[in-house]
């Protein structure tokens, strides 16, 4: 495992944070967020953020260009 990546399984849940890989970085909910894998299970959290490197040392506390996924309105 490295910094940047976590062991999870195969098929996680995507709508479930908890089951991602770093489920305490800041990174969920952000919209700038893309997962991607390995044919090994690994999951890899990137930033697909312009103005920050792909792959950060996880987990992310504190980001200056984080923007909220909207939450649907109940
Ligand atoms: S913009 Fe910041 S919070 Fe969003 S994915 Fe990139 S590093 Fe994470």
């Amino acid at each position: 495992m490295t910094p940047h990546s976590g062991n999870v399984p195969a098929v996680p849940d995507d709508d479930d944070p908890a089951q991602r890989p770093f489920p305490t970085s800041i990174c969920h909910g952000c919209a700038h967020l893309r997962l991607t894998g390995n044919k090994r299970g690994s999951i890899f959290l990137q930033c697909g953020e312009p103005s920050r490197p792909k792959y950060l040392p996880q987990p992310i506390v504190r980001c200056p260009v984080r923007r909220a996924i909207a939450e649907p309105t109940p």
